[in-house]
């Protein structure tokens, strides 16, 4: 620690080392001490911006002013990064996906048990407006009894032309995406989830899944769809979530979006749909009258506060946000979607 903050290490500086780094400028208990990066040129970068690099890995890990180290590397470097900042006495945060295996993620969880040092994934999204906003529609209830939930992130460039495309980097959508939708449902609906059904694709790229449709059923009988697309060129609502009493959407990370609910559940003049081929009442779209359109419940959020936890978790004051046994239940549900799309089957899972 120096002048009250705690002195926090990035190994990784590529983009998202970056965005930490510059996160970090604004949050009062940290300040970012170094920085290695195997490429030269992101060695250079840290220097344009004020930062020492280290020289390697092992001169950071031996610098006793490193409180926390910062894993930003490509997934499949993670473990190593992880296992051996913590043998070093380093607290550790470490990038999502934590790695890219339940077997490797115990290892690094047992090192942290082992060293007592926390060790803590940054699991970002669990800040999102849109993602707090819908969970609180959950979970006050505002659409009565939840059946049904969709999420979905919607691109259509492809994967990213780096190692997001590489299997023995931990590419694909399942562990880049999958692992933020995933950690988000298990945060917001407290029950067992029963079986899980799953499908990739491969559109833009035969190495690495570039984008999958899981069907999570959860033990009360609800069910979930998450969904992530990398070559959607018209995106679906990030948000759908139907309830007895009503429907919300949130269309996207802007937090446009409404609730709708029956204002009149019994309309009994209803105006049939004539389509070219038919008609029907069923599907025939509700006049404004009979219905009560709301607007979000929008939940603001500060990101700085994930850093500040990490700080007051390190001092004692309050328990760890992001907890690993969470991190872990994710890691697994990843486990089986690849082995649902794998058999072409329904696993159960809890
Ligand atoms: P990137 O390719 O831009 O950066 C990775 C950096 O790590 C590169 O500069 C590379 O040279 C460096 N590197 C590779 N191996 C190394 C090693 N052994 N030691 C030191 N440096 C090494 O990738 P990125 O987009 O910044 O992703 C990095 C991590 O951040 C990934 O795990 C990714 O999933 C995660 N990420 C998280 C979010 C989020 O919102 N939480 C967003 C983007 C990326």
């Amino acid at each position: 620690m120096k002048n009250d903050k705690f002195q926090l290490a990035i190994v990784g500086l590529g983009g998202m080392g970056n965005w930490h780094r510059e996160l970090i400028e604004r949050i009062d208990c940290l300040e970012v001490c170094g920085s290695y990066d195997i490429r030269e040129e992101r060695q250079e970068f840290a220097r344009q911006h004020g930062i020492t690099p280290y020289a390697s890995f092992e001169e950071l890990l031996a610098d006793p002013k490193v409180d926390i180290v910062l894993c930003a590397t490509p997934n499949d470097v993670h473990k190593e990064v992880v296992t051996r900042s913590l043998r070093a006495g380093k607290n550790v945060v470490c990038e999502k996906p934590v790695t890219l295996g339940s077997k490797d993620l115990q290892e690094m969880i047992d090192a942290s048990k082992e060293t007592g040092k926390l060790f803590v994934v940054h699991q970002n999204r669990r800040w999102d407006e849109d993602y707090l906003t819908i969970k609180k529609i959950y979970e006050e209830h505002l659409l009565g009894n939840v059946y049904r939930i969709e999420s979905r992130v919607h691109g259509s460039r492809g994967i990213p032309g780096d190692w997001r495309g590489e299997k023995e980097h931990g590419g694909g959508m399942v562990l880049d995406w999958g692992v933020h939708i995933l950690d988000q449902i298990c945060m917001m609906i407290p029950e067992k989830i029963k079986t899980v059904y799953a499908t990739l694709t491969h559109v833009t790229n035969e190495i690495v899944d570039d984008g999958f449709t899981t069907v999570l059923t959860f033990e009360s009988g609800l069910e979930v769809l998450l969904e992530v697309g990398t070559n959607n060129f018209i995106n679906l609502p990030r948000w759908y979530m139907l309830g007895q009493d009503g429907t919300a959407v949130i269309e996207d990370w802007e937090l446009h979006g409404k609730i709708v609910r029956a204002k009149n559940w019994d309309e009994k003049d209803v105006v049939p749909v004539k389509t070219a081929a038919g008609l029907t009442k069923t599907m025939a779209p509700r006049r404004e009258d009979t219905i009560v359109t709301e607007d979000l419940p929008i939940v603001h959020s500060d990101i700085r506060d994930y850093y500040r936890n990490v700080c007051a978790c390190i001092q004692g004051k309050e328990e760890i946000k992001v907890k690993l046994p969470e991190v872990m239940r994710v890691m697994r549900l990843m486990e089986a979607i690849f082995e649902s799309a794998e058999k072409g089957q329904i696993v159960s899972f809890e």
